[in-house]
């Protein structure tokens, strides 16, 4: 058989100070079919723990199309979304006839004049198959699920665990349920339940964990083919932000929508017990000095780069400042020009600088240290879950009791290498301060003695009642108290 594959993923931060253009998903993943740019990707995706891979180790031919990705950041210009959902549906139309397709995207991704990408593409590609070839999606638990997206995907499945753990899993056992409905051996059906509730949830830690464990264990029984417990996006600012429950089973709408509901309300239950704590800079650094116990993780979550935030905020270095912490980390704090000229001041010099705090309000103001540049390094990189992701010119200085890594490619900490890089050990410093909301925990979580989720003021606002949203609906919590019931639900068959 010949399947169909994509992957196109952005999310979208209407709050963001990023701008985002084509260009910007070249600097992470683009490749164009109809001009051959970014071929080199090729081989990444059909890679054997790819999707991909998966389909054709299954013995069928597999056609991709474009792939683009790109740091989360602001909408993407029209002109440039529109580029990439041509060569969608050109290459989709070059293939065929095809027996199924299945997709990588994120979900939360918003173009100029476009709120729902995800639905627009599914929709286009719809268009191009007919109504009875499958289509499977997998999508981040960050995505908005719209009735675009249950419309015109068959197979609709979002990873479970936040850390993304389980992304490349989710991703294969989505092209197996396709590759299963494209030889009639199912017929899948996907129904959705809205929880009208914003929020981010932390799958490490309980009762997320105990839901997650207990939606995921219907799958591969009474016909249920795989559960999906969602966050939403709330800062896209689109009409479909939220919360979802997504089951997609063997034809049996009925049980679909019965569990989707059942799952839904036991979510929405934990509203409160699952809602992000308000942990202000000085809060969360007197907090983590008080803990018996190393190192402490501050998570610097309203600056989380992957967010969409610039990754430049100086809150919680001012905090750290201000409390005289001896053996503190902290990163990465993007700032190009500093890194810059650290690098060309050398290793062992002394020099005054103004780090961070340049993007935009939400950034703070800048801070005007004396630093001490202890490594310098062009080469550094991280493993960004699977994908090796280089960190651009850094340097590593000291300010009074606090290490700082400069970088100069704006990304959340994903991997302790961040600091190893440049000789620091986060196993041995008291406190570590992250750029990130929660990534960084996959390879942290091995050696570090307690997590403090910190919220001070930030482009990744958690505090939805103070800011100013145009297109969520009301009511949602925890903007207000709504009824289970304020959303509907919807199938395709
Ligand atoms: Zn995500």
């Amino acid at each position: 058989m010949k399947f169909y594959c994509a992957f196109i993923a952005h999310e979208t931060s209407r709050f963001s100070p990023i701008p985002i253009n084509l260009d910007s998903y070249r600097r992470s993943a683009l490749y164009i079919p109809s001009t051959g740019e970014g071929e080199h990707l090729l081989d990444e995706v059909m890679g054997e723990d790819s999707w991909c891979g998966a389909l054709r180790s299954m013995g069928h031919e597999v056609v991709i199309g474009p792939i683009a990705i790109a740091m989360p950041s602001g909408p993407t210009p029209r002109a440039d979304y529109e580029l990439l959902k041509r060569e969608l549906v050109q290459t989709l139309r070059a293939a065929m006839p095809v027996d199924g397709v299945a997709l990588l995207l994120h979900g939360a991704q918003v173009a100029q004049d476009v709120d729902d990408c995800e639905g627009d593409m599914l929709a286009a590609i719809r268009a191009v198959l007919g109504p009875t070839v499958p289509v499977g999606v997998v999508f981040d638990l960050h995505g908005n699920v719209s009735a675009a997206m249950t419309a015109n995907a068959d197979v609709l499945l979002a990873c479970l665990e936040y850390p993304h753990i389980d992304f490349d899993a989710r991703a294969i056992q989505m092209a197996g349920l396709v590759e299963r409905a494209a030889r009639r051996e199912i017929a899948p059906v996907t129904a959705r339940r809205r929880v009208p509730m914003l929020g981010t949830y932390y799958t490490t830690a309980s009762p997320m964990r105990e839901l997650v464990d207990w939606a995921k264990s219907h799958e591969g029984r009474d016909r249920i083919l795989a559960v999906s417990v969602t966050h939403g996006f709330a800062w896209a600012d689109v009409a479909d932000c939220g919360a979802s429950v997504v089951v997609c089973s063997d034809a049996d709408p009925d049980g679909a929508l019965a569990l989707a509901d059942r799952i839904a309300e036991r979510y929405f239950a934990l509203r409160e017990p699952i809602r992000s704590a308000r942990i202000g800079a000085d809060e969360a650094v007197a907090m983590a000095l008080a803990h018996d116990g190393a190192p402490v993780i501050i998570a610097d979550t309203t600056d989380n780069p992957g967010g969409g935030a610039a990754g430049d905020s100086t809150f919680l270095l001012r905090a750290l400042l201000d409390a005289k912490v001896e053996n503190a980390a902290l990163g990465m704090l993007w700032d190009p020009v500093a890194a810059d000229f650290a690098i060309r001041a050398g290793v062992g010099a002394t020099i005054p600088l103004r780090i961070g705090g340049k993007i935009g309000p939400a950034s703070g103001v800048p801070i005007d240290v004396v630093a001490t540049v202890l490594a310098c390094r062009t080469d550094a990189t991280q493993n960004a879950q699977g994908t090796i992701s280089p960190l651009g010119p850094s340097a590593l200085i000291q300010v009074d009791g606090v290490r700082i890594v400069l970088n100069s490619l704006r990304d959340q900490v994903f991997d302790p290498a961040c600091f190893e890089a440049f000789g620091l050990d986060p196993r041995a410093c008291r406190i570590v301060v992250v750029k990130g909301q929660q990534h960084f925990h996959a390879t942290f979580a091995p050696f570090l003695s307690k997590v403090i989720y910190a919220t001070p003021p930030g482009t990744v606002n958690m505090d939805y009642r103070t800011m100013t949203f145009e297109r969520i609906p009301t009511p949602m919590y925890p903007i207000n108290e709504p009824p289970f019931e304020a959303f509907g639900r919807e199938w395709r068959a």
